[in-house]
This record gives structure tokens, C-alpha cells and sequence, in this order.
């Protein structure tokens, strides 16, 4: 569903991301881990174009939105339009959820359907209620975000990423900023959506949350997927040095 071929991204002489694949089927999810500063939110950003790539191609669900061009020349990318209508179909959901401050909970699901889709309240409002029902804070949907709990936000924050109907769910580290007893309730509702068969990339820190939700892991370091493979492999039987470094410190 998603081809991500020979990534690579540099910030002025930086190299983040050197040659970084990535093929996923429908359905799949994948857990991307590694650390701080080996480019996992970068790769993550390129994918829904808020960072361009320096080279390498991106195709999601059999349609180009980058290609490489044969020889050694930049990525080319479609027309901007047909890029936004291919990134429309990704819903975001970061470690800071940036709920607008101004806007009760239902009004920040409602918002972008109105605005990106042209779509009446009314003609939302069904899946708008589905979906705070689901992450269970239709009793919350008159409140301002600054009311509620940092999980809460963070709910709110996935409801309203799959109001746009997303075919694919992208989430940086959506628990990291919370208290360590929220987390369990946001991941509740990741676990949910993974059950529910949705496509997601998924980069954490919560070793324990990636095993569980993940079909495949990968494992991240120097801008480079060092190792890769299903949680059993990755967790249990770690072939890299660097992996079994890493999943050591984690402990
Ligand atoms: P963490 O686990 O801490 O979130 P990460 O794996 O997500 O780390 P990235 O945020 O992708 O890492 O950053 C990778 C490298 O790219 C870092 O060295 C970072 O400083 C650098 N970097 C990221 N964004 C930019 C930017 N906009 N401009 C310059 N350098 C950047
Ligand atoms: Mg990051």
C-alpha cells in the first residue's frame, strides 16, 4: 500500500536519513523504533510531505507521489495538487496534539471535514459522534480542550485525524508527552484501530505497546533501518548488536 525506496534526507550537511525503505500492505502495521536523533519522525515527515526528500521515491496505494529519476538527479514530485490529495488520505497524530485552543472537542473533529471537504455540519455530524463515542468522550464533546486531561487531547487528537477518513494512520510518539498513567488509555484506542485492521506507522518509545500492536518492527539508527522484522525476531531474537544495544537500554 505504501512504497517508501532509498529515502535519503539531508539537512544542510547533515545526513538523516541515508537510503531508508519502507513497503507496507494495507492493514499492516508497522512500529518504527530507535534512538533519539536516528531520524524516525524525519522518515515519518517525509511520508506525508512535511519535509520534502532529497532523493528516493514514494508511491502510495499504486500512485506516484515521487519518483526518482534515473542517474543520480533529486526526487521529481507530482503536481502540488495531487500531492495534497494523496497526503489527504494520512491522518497525523504527534506527540504534541495541537488541538486549536478556540474550539470545543466536537468543533476540533468537525473542522477539517468542513473545511478541507466542504462538508456540512450535519453531514458529519454521524461520524463525528462515532468517533468520540469510540474514544470515549462524547460527554466531553462541549468542553475546551484546556479542560481536559492530556489523554483526553491526545483522544480527541486521534478522533479527529480519522474524521478525515484516513487510509493510513501516521503516529510520533503519541504518548511521550503524556503522564505515565494516561498512556495506557491512548494506546488502548491505537490497539483498537490495529485491531479494526487500520494502516498504520507507529513510532514509540513504548517497547511493550510496539510488540504488542505491530506486525513488523523496525529498528532505526544513523539514518539507517539497521534491522527489521516481527516483533518475536526483533524483541527475542535481535540479530544486530546495535538492536540488542538498544532494546538493553530500553529495559
Ligand atoms: P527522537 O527519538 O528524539 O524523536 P528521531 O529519531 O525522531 O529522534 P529526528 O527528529 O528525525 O530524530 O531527527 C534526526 C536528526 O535530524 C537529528 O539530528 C535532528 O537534529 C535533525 N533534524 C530534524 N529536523 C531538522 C530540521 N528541521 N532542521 C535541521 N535538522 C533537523
Ligand atoms: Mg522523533
Amino acid at each position: 500500500f505504501v512504497e517508501m525506496d532509498h529515502i535519503r534526507k539531508n539537512f544542510g550537511s547533515l545526513e538523516v536519513l541515508k537510503d531508508v525503505s519502507l513497503h507496507m500492505d494495507a492493514g499492516e502495521v508497522v512500529s518504527i523504533i530507535g534512538p533519539s536523533g536516528s531520524g524516525k519522525s524525519t522518515f515519518l515527515r517525509c511520508l506525508c510531505q512535511l519535509e520534502t526528500i532529497d532523493k528516493g521515491s514514494i508511491t502510495v496505494d499504486g500512485d506516484a507521489m515521487v519518483s526518482q529519476p534515473a542517474g543520480d538527479g533529486r526526487s521529481v514530485y507530482a503536481s502540488p495538487s495531487h500531492v495534497r490529495a494523496i497526503c489527504r488520505r494520512m491522518g497525523m497524530c504527534f506527540q504534541h496534539f495541537n488541538l486549536f485552543p478556540h474550539m470545543t472537542v466536537l468543533d476540533n473533529i468537525l473542522e477539517a471535514p468542513r473545511i478541507v471537504k466542504g462538508m456540512k455540519t450535519n453531514e458529519i455530524m454521524p461520524t463525528a459522534e462515532a468517533l468520540l463515542k469510540k474514544v470515549g468522550l462524547w460527554d466531553k464533546r462541549d468542553e475546551y480542550p484546556s479542560r481536559l486531561s492530556g489523554g483526553q487531547q491526545q483522544r480527541v487528537a486521534i478522533a479527529r485525524a480519522l474524521a478525515m477518513n484516513p487510509d493510513i494512520m501516521l503516529f510520533d510518539e503519541p504518548t511521550s508527552a503524556l503522564d505515565p498513567e494516561l498512556t495506557g488509555e491512548v494506546l488502548r484506542t491505537i490497539k483498537q484501530l490495529a485491531d479494526e485492521d487500520m494502516t498504520m506507522i507507529i513510532v514509540t518509545h513504548e517497547m511493550a505497546f510496539a510488540r504488542e500492536v505491530a506486525d513488523r518492527i523496525l529498528f532505526m539508527a544513523d539514518g539507517i533501518v539497521q534491522e527489521e522484522g516481527t516483533p518475536d525476531q526483533i524483541f527475542e531474537h535481535p540479530q544486530n548488536e546495535r538492536t540488542q544495544n538498544f532494546l538493553k537500554s530500553m529495559l
